[in-house]
């Protein structure tokens, strides 16, 4: 895979608790959250955590939700053992890279999205309480984007004594391209739009302009994304 990663404090917030994942064919993003230190300690953790379980080793889903439970448990007690991390947590969504197949996982409201033949899928579920209430047809998925509760999620890395992971599996085909954000990206940037970038820029240029979007749009969250492309040779 050929790997472009960016991350960016934003415009608004006082520190940046997102971490990137790009390590050892594991590529993914954290975005922390609670408290002043809470955040970007327990997305710092979880990639630590993961990356050193997961690393060199053969994609597996016992591992993979090993490693994440093992992250889980880390924070879990960090915060339970200090004041200042107290209630903190983190979302967690990685692609593991195998020679025939990605596994992903998947833990709260980042997203992975597989830009095939010009078209842009988000294959996560967001663990949110918007997409929970658009799941159920409570609200629409274009009221979710302003709904006074969409920063609300539902599942997260550290916060409680067990975590369900999200297991996905994708074949590796050639010329696909992943992206994989926080949703200081997606609230900022329309999934048209991304589309529209993927389709019209190579992979640097792409970052750089999904971020330059992402802060002329307001950048009121931490912003943080990865882009891996499957490259012809690979396959
Ligand atoms: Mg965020």
């Amino acid at each position: 895979m050929r790997v472009c990663q960016n991350t960016h404090q934003g415009i608004v917030r006082a520190n940046n608790q997102d971490s990137l994942l790009v390590s050892q064919r594991i590529y993914g993003v954290a975005d922390g959250m609670g408290g002043h230190k809470g955040g970007e300690t327990a997305s710092r953790v979880a990639v630590e955590v993961l990356t050193a379980a997961l690393g060199n080793k053969t994609p597996d889903e016992k591992a993979l939700r090993l490693a994440v439970d093992a992250a889980n448990r880390r924070i879990f007690s960090m915060s339970a053992e200090d004041e200042n991390l107290q209630g903190m947590g983190t979302t967690l969504t990685f692609l593991w890279e195998g020679e025939e197949q990605i596994l992903i996982g998947h833990v709260g409201d980042s997203r992975a999205y597989r830009f095939r033949e010009g078209k842009l899928e988000q294959l996560t579920l967001d663990h949110s309480m918007v997409a929970e209430l658009v799941r159920k047809n409570v609200i629409t998925p274009e009221m979710a984007k302003t709904h006074p509760y969409r920063n609300i999620i539902t599942r997260a890395v550290g916060i409680d004594p067990i975590v369900e992971t999200d297991v996905l599996t994708a074949d590796k085909q050639p010329g696909d391209r992943w992206l994989i954000c926080s949703d200081g990206l997606y609230n900022m940037v329309e999934d048209e739009e991304i589309s529209r970038i993927l389709t019209d820029m190579d992979d640097e240029k792409a970052s750089a302009r999904l971020m330059e979007l992402a802060l002329e749009n307001g950048g009121t969250d931490n912003i943080s994304f990865v882009i891996c492309r499957i490259e012809e040779a690979e396959a």
